[in-house]
């Protein structure tokens, strides 16, 4: 008898470990962004796979400015970030020939490297995707994964919105 829980969710390495943030950013957050999100998960018994966080890899140290996309949307960068979706790709893919669920891939809004439906530019609001979701997107896009970018300035709204899907 094997009891264990057969769901995944795929997350920003950033929304279980907020310190990765980008420096000066973490303004909206009530103490911390973690908790709701994890008992949320957690609460559902769902296996959490943090995914690499392109930019302090890139980096290599967790000190960085926060950038726009047009500073991070380099050739160099984006090769790193095709490396990382693939490695995630394989993960997720390895999982599912193994029968387990992927029940989610979650996101970051605004960020250059995981927003999911748009970011802010100098030119306003832009919608897009990140430069590594857009990599992870296009290698899955035929297992139907559902994704849900994370707007941590409305954390009841995403909250709500990552509990409709968890519950469906
Ligand atoms: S690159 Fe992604 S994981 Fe890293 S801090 Fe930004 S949003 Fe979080």
């Amino acid at each position: 008898m094997d009891n264990r829980s057969k769901k995944f969710i795929f997350i920003p390495f950033c929304l279980m470990a907020q310190a990765y943030q980008a420096q000066g950013i973490v303004k909206y957050e009530w103490k911390s962004s973690i908790r709701p999100f994890m008992d949320l998960i957690l609460d559902h018994d769902i296996n959490i796979i943090q995914m690499p966080c392109a930019e302090t890899e890139f980096k290599n140290s967790l000190i960085r400015e926060p950038k726009g996309i047009t500073k991070y949307n380099t050739k160099e960068f984006n090769e790193h970030c095709k490396t990382l979706a693939n490695k995630v790709t394989n993960q997720i893919k390895n999982l599912i020939e193994s029968n387990y669920e992927i029940v989610a891939i979650l996101g970051i809004e605004q960020s250059p490297s995981c927003c999911v439906n748009y970011i802010y530019t100098n030119k306003g609001m832009e919608k897009r995707m990140g430069l590594f979701m857009q990599e992870l997107y296009e290698n899955t896009k035929e297992l139907n994964i559902p994704i849900i970018g994370i707007n941590r300035k409305y954390i009841n709204k995403s909250l709500t919105e990552l509990e409709k899907l968890l519950d469906s």
